[in-house]
């Protein structure tokens, strides 16, 4: 273990999505000492989202309250919340202990711990994407959509995210055009017949995105189309093409796939012993709120037994 001051607790989540957040809840009520870190506001990617409407028992609910609601009564149970705590690194220790080291020097230590931090937007990796970012470049509807009002807009990807966020987008401009480099989505059909049925959404299919580009802000987008180049003018181009996963905080050998989500068996406990990995950072089949939630129940439940088993051995221990 460290030889800094640690502050100790049963278990430690770290992010602060549905998925940390029902973690914490279940880890709270059953007594255990647990603490959330989280680097930005508690909510995850459910800031990211407008409206809910695939979440049990909320026919339709803003992502932002869920996310209060959630942290609300994972606090009232007695979770300590952290927000706007970056975690450095995690580290795991001889013994097994987890050792979670902040970016302000701090270091907290526990048995348990639940990764739950998420993911960041893939980049589409053109010419234009970094320099015109926040320019005109974005990877948020929820976020940017208010300020293209009247504009026409390019959205890039076939996933849930491009079809969800561009029908999104059309509250705020006057074209969206949804461009995706195969002539099948992968989004849900109840996602893809929402974006046909309107009327300012247009798909450009069979189409890559070759470069984004303008002067001060985005102008154009360039994309090559069954081998012919062409050019779009907008306003804005929101990116949707994925994920990547939060993994690469844990320094210890953890498995993982090759796209860097991590590998974990059905209790959610990852190839390190204490270590449980829920949500959008775990290998599974979907990313969805009630799964991030299923998955930090299971973790949490989990991580009380392993927490329990430690305490009991050091009983026996300690009268032998
Ligand atoms: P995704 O499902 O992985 O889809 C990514 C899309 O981007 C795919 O259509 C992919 O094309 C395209 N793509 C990837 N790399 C590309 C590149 N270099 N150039 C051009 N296109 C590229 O990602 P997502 O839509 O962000 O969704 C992530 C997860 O969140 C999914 O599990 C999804 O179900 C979930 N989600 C759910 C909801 C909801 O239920 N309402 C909303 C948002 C997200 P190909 O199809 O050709 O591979």
């Amino acid at each position: 273990m460290s030889e800094n001051v640690s502050e100790q607790f049963d278990v430690i989540i770290v992010g602060g999505g549905p998925a940390g957040l029902a973690a914490g809840l279940y880890a709270a009520r059953m007594k255990l000492s647990a603490v959330l870190l989280e680097r930005g506001p508690l909510g995850g990617q459910l800031l990211n989202t407008e409206l809910i409407e695939d979440y049990p028992g909320f026919e339709s609910i803003l992502g932002s309250d869920l996310a209060v609601r959630m942290g609300d009564h994972a606090r009232n149970f007695g979770l300590d919340i952290r927000e706007f705590q970056s975690v450095a690194e995690i580290d795991v220790a001889g013994d097994g202990t987890k050792v979670v080291r902040l970016e302000d020097g701090s270091e907290l230590v526990a048995p348990a711990l639940v990764m739950a931090a998420g993911g960041l937007p893939r980049r589409l990796g053109v010419p234009g994407e970094e320099e015109f970012a926040g320019r005109g470049v974005s990877y948020c509807a929820v976020c940017d959509g208010a300020f293209f009002k009247r504009q026409e807009l390019a959205v890039v990807g076939g996933g849930d995210a491009a079809l969800e966020e561009g029908d999104f987008l059309t509250r705020y401009a006057s074209k969206v055009y949804i461009i995706h480099r195969r002539d099948q989505f992968r989004a849900q059909p109840v996602l893809q017949d929402r974006a046909r049925a309107n009327p300012k959404i247009e798909f450009i299919l069979e189409a890559q995105v070759r470069e984004i580009a303008g002067d001060q802000a985005v102008q154009r987008i360039r994309y090559v189309q069954r081998g012919e180049e062409k050019e779009l003018q907008v306003g804005g181009v929101f990116i949707f093409v994925g994920f990547l996963p939060n993994s690469g905080l844990i320094k210890a050998h953890i498995d993982h796939d090759e796209a860097g989500y991590l590998l974990t068996d059905r209790n959610t406990q990852t190839s390190i012993e204490g270590l449980w990995a829920v949500g959008d950072v775990r290998a599974q089949l979907t990313k969805q709120i009630a799964t991030a939630v299923g998955d930090g129940t299971t973790a949490a439940v989990a991580a009380s037994q392993h927490v329990e088993q430690l305490k009991d051995r050091e009983r026996r221990a300690s009268v032998a």
